[in-house]
């Protein structure tokens, strides 16, 4: 008889059931579940994340899928492709207000949100354990991080309202700290 691990167990039927949910709001919508990753993940990430370059190495896809997905979300108006204003080799995907809604609907799935309300004050410890976790199979793997970008060690806070990205060397808008970036780096 096989091993289960119970703690890689319960992870497994979380993941399972996460899928299950967003797949059941997908097909209210026409979408498959990993459309509806593609609309959620744009609706986290900043300016230099939101290529379809980004979306293949954050969702760990192909780049036919991704392309695919695009492709349908843009003609079923979720999506717009922009040109980069000073880089026209470069393609922005920028949420509609129907994406940007969709995407707010689906992930996380409600049960998730639900049981995690449930723990109450447990949810902090939850995530500090989580987060680690997710830190050593991103570096076994060799994957980028996507954190959140005020956690990365080129944010500078400079002012009320604002902040310094000492990788690009711009000064953003504060609010940009709780989005993902590709080019999130821990240390
Ligand atoms: S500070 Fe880090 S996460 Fe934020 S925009 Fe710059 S590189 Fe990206």
């Amino acid at each position: 008889m096989s091993h289960i691990d119970p703690l890689s167990d319960i992870l497994e039927r979380i993941t399972t059931l996460y899928r299950n949910e967003v797949r059941l709001v997908g097909v209210e919508h026409g979408l498959h579940p990993v459309h509806l990753e593609v609309l959620y993940y744009l609706s986290r990430c900043n300016k230099f994340s939101d290529t379809p370059a980004a979306v293949t190495e954050f969702l760990g896809v192909t780049k036919g899928t991704t392309s695919q997905s695009i492709t349908l979300l843009a003609s079923k108006g979720f999506l717009t492709k922009e040109k980069d204003p000073v880089d026209r080799r470069v393609t922005h995907l920028v949420l509609t207000e129907k994406g940007e809604e969709v995407a707010k609907s689906a992930i996380p799935p409600t049960v998730l949100k639900n049981g995690l309300e449930q723990l109450g004050e447990g949810q902090h410890a939850l995530k500090e354990q989580l987060e680690t976790l997710l830190r050593s199979m991103q570096k076994a793997t060799n994957s980028a991080s996507f954190g959140l970008c005020k956690t990365c060690k080129f944010h500078q806070p400079i002012a009320d309202g604002q902040f310094f990205c000492e990788l690009t060397k711009e000064t953003l808008d504060a609010a940009g700290g709780e989005l993902i970036c590709r080019e999130h780096t821990l240390d």
